[in-house]
């Protein structure tokens, strides 16, 4: 089974990247044959600066390997060190209904949201499904957000499929963990890197109590009332991090009422330093030593082009490019 996940370099990693999709690519590691890699074409969408690109692209190896990526277990590499992807992108172009790509949420959020309409983001699911279908991916664990660009995904295998023939392309699987669903940003809406909503996954202690205290949305009842626990922020995000029994006590303390929200926002950022503590350690390992970084996107990049090779040969044939 091959297992492909994508991580953009469009900012901080947050605690959504890492319960959506970082975590479960973790432990898929022995599952199978695991492909994951740095989204840095799809992060142009959003970052118009080559030197953020080059540092958040960094930065995100880094991170990403603190968090228990193996490179001796899985193939880590950049996007852009496999440009076939952009030819198998533009193939899968030309079985897009305009309309598909139209009713996409993610595009209609980022407009939402402010970014100018431009054709790379209009067309990112398009790119999405090349990245995933180049390496004849199986399972594609991604966050509750990415649901409707695998549909998208599969769609577009299957028309080319259809067109082609049988077994040109491989129709992948989503793996979606429903219980992290889409992870709430401190201010209620999804946790987005280009949202300035997140929780960052590596932060000095200090700026996060500062974003969990004053940043975190909390409602307006009293001290002494219970708390709502249903659209609680405060609370999902202690789910995610907290042991099962302080969750409970936590819930429980909700119903009863007499503790303030300033109590609970303490002891979700304890939760979060205790979770992410070995992480943060690997992390300053890694900082010290750039060349290793630098060697695993290295050795990554081959094994990964040499797992598109045969794959894009056999679409060119299939398309009558070859
Ligand atoms: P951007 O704002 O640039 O789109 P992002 O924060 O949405 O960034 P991506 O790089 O687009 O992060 O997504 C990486 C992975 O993290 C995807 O699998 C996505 O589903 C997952 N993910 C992102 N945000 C969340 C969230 N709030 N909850 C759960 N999973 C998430
Ligand atoms: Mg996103």
């Amino acid at each position: 089974m091959r297992i492909l996940t994508g991580l953009q370099p469009s900012g901080k990693l947050h605690v959504g990247n890492y319960f959506g999709a970082m975590e479960p690519a973790v432990r898929l590691q022995d599952e199978g044959e695991a492909f994951y890699f740095i989204a840095n074409y799809h992060a142009m969408t959003t970052v118009k600066n080559p030197d953020e690109l080059r540092a958040y692209t960094r930065e995100l190896a880094i991170d990403f390997l603190a968090a228990g990526l193996d490179p001796e277990r899985s193939t880590f590499f950049l996007q852009s060190s496999v440009p076939e992807v952009n030819e198998l992108a533009w193939i899968l172009s030309n079985v897009c209904p305009v309309s598909q790509l139209e009713k996409a949420h993610s595009y209609k959020d980022k407009i939402a949201h402010g970014f100018s309409p431009q054709h790379g983001l209009f067309a990112y699911p398009v790119l999405m499904a090349a990245d995933i279908l180049l390496y004849d991916t199986n399972c594609v664990p991604v966050g509750k957000d990415q649901k409707q660009h695998l549909e998208i995904t599969r769609d577009l295998a299957g028309k080319i499929n259809e067109a082609y023939g049988e077994g040109t392309l491989v129709i992948p699987e989503p793996m979606i963990r429903e219980a992290t669903g889409v992870v709430p940003g401190l201010d209620g809406q999804k946790m987005s890197k280009s949202y300035n909503n997140t929780l960052p996954l590596f932060a000095d202690p200090a700026e996060v109590k500062k974003l969990i205290m004053k940043k975190l949305v909390t409602d307006a009842t009293p001290l002494e009332d219970p708390k709502p626990k249903e659209g609680s922020t405060l609370l999902a995000l202690y789910r995610l991090m907290a042991k099962d029994e302080d969750v409970a006590a936590m819930e429980a303390d909700y119903d009863r009422g007499g503790i303030g929200y300033g109590d609970f926002k303490k002891r979700l950022l304890e939760a979060y330093l205790e979770r992410f503590e070995p992480m943060r350690l690997r992390r300053e390992e890694l900082l010290a030593d750039p060349g290793y970084v630098d060697q695993v996107l290295a050795k990554g990049a081959e094994k990964a082009r040499a797992a598109a090779a045969p794959v894009i040969d056999r679409v060119r044939k299939a398309v009558g490019l070859a």
